[in-house]
């Protein structure tokens, strides 16, 4: 007792959705594979759920997997599942309507445009089911539903705007099979060879036994949805080979499952090397996005924040609609969503481990701090966060031994207002100059920065817990009273005298401000940097960037240091001999230089440098 085909016009929203994928010039149709392979996996699911809860289950033993078939001759690719199938309604509300609102606003936003040609978007958004009729002339829908008592159905349609339901023979199990007849230019789609390519890509991951032509093709689990407790530690990286591509063993895994504010499922590695440790090398994004196991984008762009991209492995959300397209899920809400809750949750991670082990911590950070770096400069939102991780050597530190920002501020003297740093490219230069007395005699901590971006990263930040970044080399420091002096300073109208005179000889060109200062305890005189932004380190580094031939050396202020004997004997010599304190002026003030590491013409500075022995030897 069959009933006469029932015939359906689709809803207006589905037609204009059909129209669109027919006629789209859209080479990328082999998503059609996709869609259904993630459709038939959702049904599967479902059905799993189901049937923890319900008794009565149509042929309750099929096996949960998909099976995909083709037919070269025929020119067919059958997708079958056993899932929770359909029923006479369901397929009229599945197949004939659009309940996505997620696919309304694309159509609106498409009839906004007044475009419905948009192929390219329409490829990359994903049209579900509908994708379907992309590669064929016709497409049937085989099913019966999970309730014994529905019927045998076949739902039928070429696309163009309406379809039929039909009671269908009695031997069609439980699920759905869907036979998609390709038109005479896609027929590749009924290759074994070929279907196997898009489905190896494409659905890896599933979690349950994709089989084409009775072979199943999904090797790899989604580990990342079991329970840790299971896992062996080969697995993880043997995953991680496989899906990263890598040949190194991951230096750290990050595991971990949320419900709040998103479901997310993230498996995500920190490989063992930075492969571009030497520069800042372009890398692609390589956590991979998916959605209930079905891959979404393997690169997706913002998922997680640029400095981030030394990560690999995957992170699948339940919450994101399938038929994303890449380019509205790159700013989308629930992406940037996604991105916070992951980098927070690394930074997490890295912030236990650091605990946990510092040594380890400490061979993450030679080869992944750069990256680091660069978050404080580039990432607002995580920058106090990232902040923590940073480690640096400093004046109390053993040399390659270092420290983090949290636990020098603990160190912090009552006194100490600011926290310190000075570049340079080595440790030897730094303790050697003149820059660190004033603060050793405070026993103020000074922090050593090696490399050209820290500059970068120091004046990004700030300020960490709300105390001022500085650099040790800076005039406007607020370091309080010196420690007890000793000896015997030179007169408040002699330093002036003697400052002004400095001023006119060395002359507007070379020195901001001269000045006695107290930093100084054994140095006669610092050169120092009126400009916050541009210290002597960062004026070297300019330069070195620009790879300019020497240039007159910047205007720096000078302190020097009323006590010392030189600067005494300096003020004598101005009244008794002028030409000889000239030259000793000249010689201090480039000395000056010289530790400051801006000396541009050593040939000066050698010839004065032996007059001055000369006088000396006399
Ligand atoms: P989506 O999968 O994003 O919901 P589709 O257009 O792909 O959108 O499918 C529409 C609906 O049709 C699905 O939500 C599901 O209810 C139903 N459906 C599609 N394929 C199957 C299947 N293999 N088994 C059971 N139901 C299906």
């Amino acid at each position: 007792m069959t009933a006469p085909a029932e015939k359906h016009v689709f809803q207006a929203e589905v037609k204009q959705l059909l129209d669109i994928v027919i006629h789209s010039l859209y080479t990328d149709r082999e998503i059609f594979i996709r869609e259904l392979v993630s459709n038939a996996s959702d049904a599967l699911e479902k059905l799993r759920h189901l049937k923890l809860v319900e008794k009565d289950v149509f042929d309750a033993d099929l096996p949960l997997e998909v099976n995909i078939t083709t037919d070269d001759t025929a020119g067919t690719i059958t997708f079958q599942d056993h899932g929770i199938g359909m029923s006479r309604t369901e397929l009229v509300e599945n197949l004939g309507t659009i309940a996505h609102s997620g696919t309304k606003a694309f159509l609106n936003s498409l009839k906004e445009k007044g475009d419905t040609s948009d192929a390219k978007l329409i490829g990359q958004f994903g049209v579900g089911f509908y994708s379907a009729f992309m590669p064929a002339k016709e497409v049937k829908v085989y099913t019966h539903s999970w309730r014994p008592t529905d019927e045998h159905l076949v739902w039928t349609s070429d696309g163009t705007g309406s379809y039929e339901i039909e009671n269908a023979t009695e031997d069609q199990k439980r699920g759905c099979k869907i036979v998609v007849y390709l038109k005479d230019d896609m027929k590749q789609f009924a290759k074994a060879d070929e279907v196997r390519r898009i489905l190896e890509h494409y659905s890896s991951f599933v979690t349950f036994p994709v089989n084409l032509n009775g072979e199943k093709i999904n090797k790899v689990e989604a580990l990342w949805l079991r329970s840790k407790s299971t896992i062996k530690d080969e697995e993880y990286t043997e995953f991680y080979k496989f899906q990263a591509k890598a040949f190194d063993e991951p230096r750290y895994r990050l595991h971990f499952n949320a419900d709040a504010p998103l479901t997310i499922n993230a498996l995500v590695f920190t490989p063992k090397e930075n492969q571009k440790r030497f520069g800042f090398g372009r890398m692609e994004p390589a956590v991979a996005l998916y959605c209930k196991n079905v891959l979404i984008d393997p690169k997706p762009k913002n998922l997680l924040p640029e400095w981030l991209r030394f990560l690999k492995g995957v992170v699948d959300s339940a919450d994101l609609p399938l038929n994303i397209s890449r380019e509205s899920m790159q700013d989308s809400a629930l992406i940037q969503k996604l991105n916070r809750v992951l980098t927070k949750r690394y930074l997490k991670f890295l912030e236990e481990e650091s605990e946990k082990n510092p040594d380890g911590y400490g061979e993450f950070y030679k080869q992944f701090g750069i990256f680091l770096k660069e978050g404080t400069t580039s990432d607002f939102t995580h920058r106090e966060q990232i902040a923590k991780l940073l480690r640096y050597e400093s004046s109390l530190t053993e040399k390659g031994k270092t420290t983090s920002l949290t636990e020098y501020v603990k160190r912090m003297p009552e006194a100490q207002k600011e926290i310190y740093f000075l570049h340079a490219l080595n440790r030897a230069a730094l303790e050697s100059g003149p820059y660190l007395e004033a603060f050793k005699a405070r026993n103020f901590e000074v922090l050593f920065v090696y490399e050209p971006i820290d500059e970068f990263v120091m004046s990004h930040l700030g300020t960490f817990e709300s105390k001022r970044l500085v650099s040790a080399d800076s005039a406007n420091l607020e370091l309080g009273d010196a420690p007890a002096a000793t000896g015997e300073a030179l007169a408040d109208d002699d330093v002036k005298s003697l400052c002004s005179w400095l001023t006119e000889k060395l002359g507007d060109a070379k020195v901001g401000k001269v000045e006695a200062g107290k930093r100084l305890v054994d140095s006669p005189v610092v050169a120092l940097n009126s400009d916050q932004m541009l210290s002597p380190a960062m004026r070297r580094i300019m330069r070195a960037m620009k790879q300019e031939e020497a240039e007159t050396p910047p205007k720096m202020d000078l302190e020097i240091n009323p006590r010392h004997q030189l600067i005494k004997n300096l003020h004598k010599l101005t009244t008794t001999d002028a030409d000889r304190a000239a030259l000793i002026a000249e010689q201090l003030y480039e000395n000056a230089l010289l530790a400051a590491g801006i000396v541009e013409e050593p040939r000066n500075f050698v010839t004065r440098l032996n007059k001055i022995l000369e006088m000396a030897a006399r």
